[in-house]
């Protein structure tokens, strides 16, 4: 049985982009808790491009991620990047575990994860990584997969291009995640229409297309403030916008 695949309903991963505070995460999952959501996410190390900016509140952010565990019967995934990312989140119990666009590119840090997660039964999502190369991606999956997980998905959010040079912030390229569709027909695959559009007026007709295109599921970056959020502002939407994104969605059956 997959952890990922719903029959009929996409697999819904809601939360902000990073842990900013305990008051923070517990208003967005009280909010999320409501909704008919799978999978709390927040950044508890934060990958930023250039040094200077919030970089994540680490080990704290666990606390508070556990809490929202245990009160609301929620679970929680975070990223991770270094062995030790996944031995504290395994110490406060985190549910699942994703390595982000920024890791996948490196198949010297992947495989650093993959041992540190040999034979640990936890869900592992795979971002595909920041450039278009479907081989990549499917090499971090593979690195994973052969870790022993208790089951790999992979997550499609966009690829970079020059600034300016795409609508979104990070151009879709479709043909990929349908080329890993195709290779891997046994994987469940998530879109993440946050950081492929970069801006909130645009992550709706992106959930759509990904629905449309048979996506199992969708990880959008939520907060109770979006203008005020501390990383990815211009692409959070509050709880109640995801609460509308969700009802107005069109999901179809898939024949095949
Ligand atoms: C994130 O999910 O907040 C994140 C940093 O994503 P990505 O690795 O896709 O840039
Ligand atoms: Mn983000």
């Amino acid at each position: 049985m997959s952890y990922f695949k719903n029959a009929g309903k996409p697999f819904v991963i809601a939360g902000p982009c990073s842990a900013e505070s305990q008051e923070q995460i517990l208003e967005t999952a009280t909010a999320l808790k409501t909704m008919q959501i799978q999978l709390f996410r927040a950044g508890v190390w934060k990958p930023r491009t250039r040094p200077g900016s919030f970089e994540g509140n680490g080990e704290q952010a666990l606390e508070w991620l556990q809490e929202v565990q245990e009160r609301y019967q929620l679970p929680v995934g975070v990223e991770v990047a270094e062995p030790a990312h996944i031995e504290l989140a395994l110490k406060y119990g985190i549910s699942v575990l994703w390595i982000g666009a920024r890791t996948t590119v490196n198949p010297f840090q992947v495989q650093k994860l993959a041992d540190a997660l040999r034979g640990v039964k936890v869900p592992v999502m795979v971002k595909n990584p920041v450039n278009p190369d479907t081989d990549l991606w499917l090499g971090g999956i593979e690195r994973i997969e052969r870790a022993d997980v208790q089951e790999v998905a992979a997550i499609h959010r966009g690829f970079s291009s020059y600034k300016g040079s795409s609508a979104y912030r990070n151009q879709p390229n479709w043909a990929i995640p349908v080329e890993l569709k195709r290779r891997r027909r046994d994987l469940a695959i998530i879109c993440d229409p946050s950081h492929i559009t970069g801006r909130r007026d645009k992550v709706a007709e992106v959930a759509q297309k990904a629905m449309d295109m048979h996506f199992d599921g969708l990880m959008i970056e939520t907060h109770p403030n979006p203008d005020e959020a501390w990383s990815d502002a211009a692409q959070q939407i509050t709880p109640q916008a995801l609460q509308t994104l969700l009802l107005e969605l069109v999901i179809r059956q898939q024949y095949s």
